[in-house]
């Protein structure tokens, strides 16, 4: 498998294909009805594994995968999954694994300097209520702040109080926001409208406004969320400003920064992250540009009284002083990987120095492709180049014709890219940050865009 591993690695780009050329139900009766009664051999499943399942991969490692946001991959991640699967450790508690409770507790405090958070966010040596706990993803890590946001919000009120409750975010927020309110039974979700007038940042006036109309109405703030690098264009909501915005309204303020976040490592990308001294709770993704394969979601809190509140049930007042944190009153599920062991293995093999270089690397090459959308005239980009994520179309064309140009791109397999819409306009997103991804594997994108807008603009103008 390890043999297999490598040459799959070696062969990446050199796929034909990045994204699959087949349609739903491909895999129906190429796998048979029912499980085998009798064991088979390693090598008869490893050969339907490469005639029957490879062909219906979509190949995220790719150097030319552009498409979504990175889920990207590395070799010490992958050893540290290997083993942590072996050992099968589920450590929920501290008494159940205390090596994954405790080197998690480390990781996060690791991942807090890396990335220049508050001290309080800190779980050894902040000094205070404070910690960090990894959650399977982002979705994950929303619900979770959203039920300590309940709890804290409702703790003294009558019960019935929580068909009063009110979350905030902008337009521009990841749907996961409005599911985590569905899951939590929050009724009043307000979307605020983000305009490109403010590249796609929510405005703290406008937060103001909304907050100052539901208490006028009677309903309690609860939970507001501001994203650093959305999902549609890479916007930052300025942090401080709708702290202050929201800052005696007694809501939780929670920050997803899930794709964008590992650039918080950079020291000259820190001017996105102001202001989460501020914030209750914060998360991001090392499983999107961080390197550490799928899955792996770092969420900080600045104070996990309210979590525990909400997710524990063993009541808090219970609990021995100085009892050692379980980390199933931090999560959802009872279960938990040893998902600490790939962010130690990955800092310790690669070092924080080699990681710097290669986001850099990454913003790099997006400013590469961002210059050569600018320095043609038929295109325009849709919003500024932020991070590795450009944003782009073919200017002062109906939209049927951008989404040719897409249909066009994708089409021939060799790199796969997907669109958003911006204010009404589709537009394409190509996201740098596969680990492979080189300067030729950019200039190549861009030739084959800039090939595929000759046809349709041809097309268009017969
Ligand atoms: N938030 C943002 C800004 C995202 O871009 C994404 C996914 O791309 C998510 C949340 C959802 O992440 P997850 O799959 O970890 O739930």
């Amino acid at each position: 498998m390890v043999d297999m591993i490598a040459d799959y690695y070696e062969a990446l780009p050199d796929q034909p294909r990045v994204s699959p050329d087949v349609q739903p139900g491909f895999l129906r009766g190429a796998v048979p009805p029912r499980a085998p009664e009798q064991p088979e051999s390693f090598d008869a499943v490893m050969a339907d594994v490469r005639d029957k399942l490879m062909p219906g991969v979509v190949h995220w490692q790719s150097p030319s995968f552009f498409a979504y946001f990175p889920s990207n991959y590395s070799f010490p991640a992958a050893l540290a999954d290997m083993w942590s699967s072996v050992l099968g450790m589920v450590g929920f508690s501290w008494a159940a694994g205390p090596v994954s409770t405790e080197l998690e507790m480390a990781m996060m405090d690791w991942m807090a300097d890396l990335c220049g958070l508050p001290q309080a966010f800190k779980c050894n040596g902040g000094g205070g209520p404070g910690g960090g706990v990894i959650q399977g993803t982002t979705s994950e890590a929303v619900v979770v702040a959203l039920l300590a946001a309940r709890a804290r919000s409702l703790a003294g009120r009558p019960p019935a109080d929580k068909l009063k409750l009110v979350a905030y975010s902008s337009d521009q927020a990841h749907s996961c926001f409005k599911k985590a309110c569905m899951i939590v039974g929050i009724d009043h979700v307000r979307l605020l409208p983000a305009s490109p007038q403010h590249d796609w940042a929510l405005q703290p006036q406008a937060l103001q406004a909304a907050i100052e109309a539901d208490v006028a109405a009677g309903l309690i703030p609860c939970f507001v969320m501001a994203t650093i690098g959305t999902t549609s264009s890479c916007a930052v909501d300025p942090v401080a400003q709708l702290a202050a915005a929201a800052a005696g309204s007694g809501a939780w303020f929670h920050v997803d920064a899930a794709y964008a976040g590992s650039a918080a490592l950079l020291p000259e990308q820190r001017h996105h992250f102001c202001g989460l001294e501020a914030v209750d709770s914060y998360s991001f993704n090392p499983h999107k540009w961080l390197l550490t394969n799928f899955d792996c979601c770092c969420l900080w809190v600045a104070d996990s009284a309210p979590l525990k509140e909400a997710l524990s049930l063993t009541p808090v007042f219970l609990r021995a002083a100085g009892n050692s944190l379980d980390y199933k009153d931090w999560q959802i599920p009872l279960g938990r990987r040893f998902r600490s062991l790939k962010l130690y293995f990955l800092l310790r093999m690669y070092g924080a120095e080699f990681i710097r270089a290669y986001l850099r690397h990454h913003i790099a090459l997006a400013a590469a492709f961002a210059q050569r959308v600018d320095a043609d005239p038929r295109f325009e980009l849709a919003a500024p180049q932020r991070f590795g994520l450009v944003c782009f179309r073919l200017r002062d064309v109906p939209r049927e014709v951008n989404a040719a140009l897409l249909a066009q791109l994708n089409a021939g397999g060799r790199l796969f890219l997907i669109h958003t819409e911006l204010a009404g306009a589709y537009t394409l997103r190509l996201a740098v940050g596969s680990a492979s991804t080189q300067l030729q594997h950019v200039t190549a994108a861009w030739e084959a865009v800039a090939a595929a807008a000759d046809v349709v603009l041809e097309a268009h103008a017969e």
